[in-house]
């Protein structure tokens, strides 16, 4: 590990006035994506400004949704009594991520900015166009069974490992933000962004800028699942995952929310599948046409073809899961 300064700041202001002052600082919170990239070289701050200090630990439901600061813990969202009643596919999320000790550890706003687990990414020694810009893709012609298969580049094919954030993505949250310019808000579904020709920038999230807060607003989604599709039954990241939301009255879907985990660049929400859900009678459901349909812009990679049939029975069982 490379030798770097540390900073403790108790506020917002604080902290991105250190930021600004140090333009190879990097924010850190619960550390466990952060100290792990610093180990193996793939992340080298000068500084790190550690925020746990800030007061962003508050989790909060009023008439417009739910407010939770980017510091609050996993755990603590994910075992939050009105969380659980309100928003249960965030907390389903939450709980298939990492282990109890990470949720522990991991906040809210690391979370959603945790790295892809590419591991071309991960290795020093090996091309990786989102660590060193320029150097090529190792995993485009390599082994790319945990890949992207919607929306990727020639320049990068990971994916975005976060299960929470396939869960905001559905529920159509908002990242809030500060900077020395002022506030801002981001749409879930705008924060990550694909590859293109920077793969180097998961999201859109400036230079100098602290995510302070994640709102999710009220909704009426009464079946709700999140289906994690991995290699082991826990603590591994997800080979496909669906996140669904719908909101059934009798036996008509009135409106429905889909995004799907591990197929791409960012939580990958399924528009397309929703609008040919909301109207739909949940005894007469066409799954072959629904998931055909959202499989049909699919390109796959030498490693992960099996990903376009797990994907098909994976929305199909997360849907049905969620009518139960
Ligand atoms: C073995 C292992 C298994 C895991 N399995 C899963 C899994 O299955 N599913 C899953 O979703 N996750 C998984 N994770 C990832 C884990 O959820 C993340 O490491 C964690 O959520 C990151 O949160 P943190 O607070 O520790 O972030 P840190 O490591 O502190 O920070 C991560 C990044 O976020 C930035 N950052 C942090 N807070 C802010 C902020 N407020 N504003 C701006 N930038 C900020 C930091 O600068 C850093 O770049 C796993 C991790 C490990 C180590």
């Amino acid at each position: 590990m490379i030798n770097f300064e540390y900073s403790r700041t108790s506020s917002v202001k604080a902290a991105l006035d250190v930021l600004a002052k140090n333009p190879g600082a990097s924010f850190i919170a619960g550390g466990t994506n952060l100290v792990d990239l610093m180990k193996k070289g793939v992340a080298t701050p000068q500084r790190l400004v550690d925020i746990n200090n800030l007061p962003l630990k508050q989790i909060s439901i009023d008439a417009k949704g739910l407010t939770i600061g980017a510091l609050a813990l996993n755990s603590d969202v994910a075992e939050n009594e009105k969380v659980k009643k309100n928003y249960p596919l965030l907390v389903q999320a939450i709980n298939a991520g990492a282990s109890a000790q990470l949720r522990n550890m991991a906040t809210i706003g690391g979370n959603i900015m945790q790295r892809t687990r590419c591991t071309y990414f991960y290795d020093t020694t090996l091309p990786c166009n989102k660590r060193k810009p320029g150097s090529g893709c190792g995993a485009l012609k390599g082994y790319n069974r945990m890949h992207a298969i919607f929306g990727a580049s020639d320049k990068c094919i990971a994916v975005q490992p976060s299960d929470m954030s396939v869960a905001l993505a559905a529920l159509d949250a908002t990242v809030m933000v500060s900077s020395s310019k002022g506030e801002r808000k981001i749409p879930f579904t705008d924060f990550h962004r694909l590859p293109g020709d920077i793969p180097e920038k998961d999201n859109n999230l400036q230079p100098g800028e602290l995510i302070t807060a994640i709102h999710v607003p009220v909704n009426s989604f009464n079946k709700n699942h999140y289906l994690k599709i991995r290699d082991r039954a826990s603590y591994a990241f997800a080979l496909v995952s669906v996140a669904v939301a719908l909101k059934v009255n009798g036996n008509i879907i009135q409106s429905a929310r889909l995004a799907m985990g591990g197929v791409a660049h960012k939580p990958w929400r399924l528009k397309q599948a929703e609008e040919m859900l909301t109207g739909s009678a949940i005894h007469d459901l066409s799954f072959a046409k629904l998931t055909d349909n959202i499989m049909q812009d699919a390109k796959t990679y030498e490693h992960n073809a099996f990903k376009i049939k797990l994907g098909k029975a994976a929305i199909a069982e997360a849907i049905n899961k969620a009518l139960q």
